[in-house]
């Protein structure tokens, strides 16, 4: 067995990785952990990434496949997470598993631990071997068991190979690994490949891949690629080639200075290479996927203890934050991290008055989607949105995955205390020009240029009632580009600038 233990990303065997998933078409995956010897409130660490890699494509033989340990203890998680979700979701990867969605569900939180936001939540296209095992079972005629064997068994009895389980249970978090526990992590991923072997050769013989697909494939030849994508099946094979093909005709006519840097492009966009024609046609009968819910996410233990224990982990957290007076950086808007310098935020329906409060200042403030947001949905928003999540809600801080760095517990009650706590402890700059200058409606902007009376008359035709005692004051209006709300200089205006003078102590 060719294997590489991988701990950091700084290393030739890191080097190594990245060049062997872009030609991998099968992997196979497995993880260890520490075990927790009582039951928790939280998922096990874990500690090791096991990736079987099955070197797929035209030079490289059938045979040939490489096991990397992926030493999650040694290496920053943000630095590998990218490259662990576009291995789980490529097309051009069937990933195998025994059991796994066990493994993600702890990989996810160990991830996101470290502040990888959103964690994993699909692998996409895989194959589970109690499946696999499961069809090659029936198919010799056997009696299918109706318990699921260990991987071990399975193992011994497909491939006649015998699995030592002494180590599972053994110290994964510990440094360095020993030979055994290496040798043990790396035979555990690399006999998935070995069932698939066993799988693959079976339903290509007995004929199981029907022709109907090739024959489709076929007249697909013709379309263009714009037509292929537009597609309900765009997950096809044509595409991948098609796109690498593009990319080998650029990269033959570029100068060899473009070449390099198209190269370096095409890198991280043609992870991997596209299937062979046989495995693609496995994967579109047998395929299946795993997806995360978010009732996987947090630890199932039994409804007393559990209660008990969260309520425990409310009162650690809220210690916690207490301590933590002031937002310790980076914030997500942060240039940084690819923000664009201005603060935004994102306010709970616990907190909808402070979302007002804030764009009276002229912070970029929104409100959830929904009416009645699902925990997820909000940390989806927050993320996307490069929002720092603001909430009054403990249920969400309990919530396993907090995005790292993006949500934020107010403490206070009152609507302007809540308003200067958030500015205290972002440091946000506020200034008087900043006062109204943003929709309290909906958080739009306004257009650039003030509407005179006959403009704003005009403008509100329908959907706002103008007072006609303003008709003759020769004020200026201001619209809201989103939902056409109009403003004006008057003595409510004169009033709420005066108020968040005060509020913010803009004149001390
Ligand atoms: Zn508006």
């Amino acid at each position: 067995m060719d294997i590489h233990l991988v701990s950091s990303i700084d290393s030739a065997e890191f080097t190594h990785l990245t060049r062997a998933l872009s030609q991998s078409t099968i992997i196979g995956l497995d993880a260890e952990w520490k075990p927790l010897r009582s039951q928790r409130s939280t998922f096990p660490t874990v500690a090791l990434l096991q990736l079987a890699c099955q070197l797929g494509g035209d030079s490289a033989g059938w045979d040939e496949s490489v096991i990397f340990l992926l030493d999650l203890a040694s290496i920053p998680l943000p630095s590998i997470w990218e490259l662990i979700r576009d291995v789980f979701v490529s097309p051009d990867i069937l990933k195998l598993g025994f059991k796994f969605k066990q493994d993600l569900i702890f990989l996810s939180s160990t991830f996101c631990a470290q502040g990888c936001n959103l964690g994993f939540d699909k692998v996409e296209p895989y194959m589970d071997i109690t499946n696999l095992y499961k069809f090659l079972q029936h198919k010799e005629g056997n009696k299918v068991s109706k318990n699921t064997k260990s991987l071990s068994a399975v193992c011994e009895e497909i491939l006649g190979l015998h699995l030592s389980k002494e180590l599972q249970c053994s110290d994964w978090s510990e440094r360095p690994l020993t030979e055994e526990q290496i040798r043990y992590a790396a035979t555990d991923s690399h006999c998935l490949l070995g069932i698939f072997k066993i799988f693959e050769a079976k339903v290509i013989k007995e004929g199981h891949l029907c022709n109907n697909v090739e024959e489709q494939h076929q007249s697909d030849i013709s379309l263009g690629l714009k037509d292929i994508l537009n597609m309900s099946d765009c997950e096809n094979k044509l595409v991948g080639t098609k796109f690498c093909n593009a990319v080998d005709i650029v990269q033959a006519t570029a100068s060899s200075e473009e070449c390099e840097r198209i190269a370096k492009g095409a890198q991280v966009v043609r992870k991997t290479k596209p299937m062979d024609e046989s495995l693609w046609k496995i994967v579109r009968k047998y395929g299946e996927k795993l997806i995360l819910r978010e009732s996987d996410r947090t630890p199932k233990t039994s409804r007393k203890k559990g209660r008990r224990r969260s309520s425990v982990v409310v009162v650690c957290k809220e210690k916690q934050l207490d301590n933590y007076g002031d937002w310790q950086g980076p914030q997500p808007w942060d240039i940084s991290l690819g923000g664009d310098g201005s603060p935004k935020f994102l306010c709970d329906v616990m907190v909808e008055g402070l979302a007002k409060h804030l764009r009276c200042v002229g912070i970029d403030a929104a409100i959830p989607h929904s009416k009645k947001p699902e925990p997820r949905e909000l940390i989806d928003q927050a993320y996307k949105e490069k929002r720092v999540l603001l909430t009054r809600d403990a249920k969400l801080l309990r919530h396993q995955y907090p995005i790292n760095n993006q949500i934020y517990r107010v403490n206070s009650l009152l609507k302007n205390e809540q308003l200067l706590e958030v500015i205290e402890a972002f440091q946000l700059k506020i200034s008087e020009d900043q006062l109204m200058s943003r929709c309290t409606k909906c958080n739009g902007r306004f257009i650039q240029k003030p509407l005179s009376t006959e403009e704003a008359i005009e403008a509100a035709k329908g959907f706002q009632r103008i007072p006609n005692c303003l008709f003759d004051k020769n004020l200026e209006f201001w619209q809201c580009k989103d939902c056409n709300q109009l403003y004006w200089e008057g003595t409510q205006y004169h009033n709420a600038v005066q108020k968040f003078i005060d509020v913010c102590k803009l004149k001390e």
